[in-house]
């Protein structure tokens, strides 16, 4: 099986035309903890490399894959910090966006353009945080990159004052939970060579799987409140808190069997459509009036509750900046925006560093 892999995906390196397309044939690193230590795995040129990492050899990858963190970040146990009511107060500006959906040259850009990242690809937004509503992963071939990039640029931002947040959005469970319907097919190459199936090169002894399982699904920075689908009337009259959310997630959903979260009711709830990475009722439901989003902002005693999941062409706003709306499209890597907070307002921030006031009134279409 193997060998019949290696000769096929030759040929389809040997087929390539241009620089570009040959570097999408690196994949990785996939780091697993183990008792001998972190195993490395990566694949190149079709072949597979395997070695364990320590802080000796840690340099050469690094160097390989651009890191910028030092060996001692991937020694963290995620596991043990999680922040389940996440409740950040206090802070002075922000960046949001989501549904980066493996376009990682067109997230580097969007980044470079909005004075997050400088061009070294290193945090340059000081004390402010940026929150990727969701959607890191499928679709797209450049996964591993950006999730590197945004660990990476986690350590930073924490040195520098400010903080990234990453909320899961409904693509992250499918992949921890094998729901793989999305993935691109360079990754059933990875799948292949490391004999390994694309959840388990995420599952809970993994580096990254580890981190992904500390993140949350819904967090609240000053009086905005975030989520991938966004949080619904339905949660409200559940009474479900944001750290219930968080909490359950963690606990019962991610890298959970799908029948046994189905099975129960309430873990149904937040697993399905109006659960908090699924819901589109704040764009596509006619009953979902301002009274719903009022009802849902009293709730989690918030302004403005902001969310991806539903695509636009740009940042859109309803019900007087009540909602904001930050999937941009990015997954068509062709362009993207990102929602802007500071003292002076609410601003989208474009690909070519423009920052565009958002007037209250703006239309929904
Ligand atoms: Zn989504």
């Amino acid at each position: 099986m193997l060998s019949i892999s290696l000769i096929i995906f030759n040929l389809f390196t040997f087929s390539l035309a241009n620089g570009d397309e040959i570097q999408n044939t690196i994949d990785g690193p996939y780091l697993f903890k183990t008792e001998e230590g972190i195993v490395g795995k990566w694949v190149e040129d079709s072949t597979l490399f395997q070695e364990i990492i320590t802080a000796d050899n840690y340099p050469k990858l690094q160097s390989k894959f651009n890191f910028k963190f030092g060996f001692e970040a991937l020694t963290q146990d995620f596991s043990s910090q999680i922040d389940y009511v996440q409740e950040n107060e206090g802070i002075d500006s922000l960046v949001a966006f989501s549904d980066i959906h493996g376009q990682y040259d067109l997230y580097i850009e969007l980044l470079k353009a909005n004075g997050i990242i400088d061009n070294d690809l290193n945090w340059s937004y000081g004390s402010g945080h940026m929150v990727i509503v969701g959607d890191i992963f499928d679709r797209g071939d450049k996964v591993t990159e950006v999730l590197w990039h945004v660990f990476g640029l986690e350590q930073q931002a924490e040195k520098a004052g400010g903080k990234v947040h990453l909320v899961l959005g409904n693509h992250e469970v499918m992949v921890l939970n094998n729901d793989l319907r999305y993935i691109h097919d360079k990754y059933k190459t990875t799948e292949t060579l490391t004999s390994t199936t694309y959840d388990q090169l995420y599952a809970d002894n993994t580096v990254l799987g580890q981190w992904l399982r500390s993140k949350p699904v819904a967090i609240k920075i000053n009086d905005m409140i975030f989520a991938h689908g966004g949080l619904s009337p339905t949660l409200v009259n559940n009474d479900v808190s944001i750290e219930k959310i968080n909490k359950t997630f963690a606990d019962q959903i991610l890298g959970r069997d799908r029948a046994s979260i189905l099975s129960d009711e309430f873990l149904e709830l937040l697993y399905r459509s109006n659960g908090p990475v699924w819901y589109r009722g704040y764009f596509y439901d006619d009953n979902f009036t301002e009274q719903s989003i009022d009802s849902v902002l009293n709730y989690y005693d918030a302004n403005h509750a902001i969310v991806g999941h539903c695509s636009y062409d740009s940042v859109i706003t309803r019900f007087n900046n009540k909602i904001f709306g930050v999937d941009t499209s990015i997954k068509r890597g062709e362009n993207g925006e990102v929602l802007k907070w500071n003292s002076g307002g609410y601003f989208k921030g474009t690909l070519s560093g423009e920052v565009k006031a958002l007037p209250k009134a703006t239309a929904f279409p």
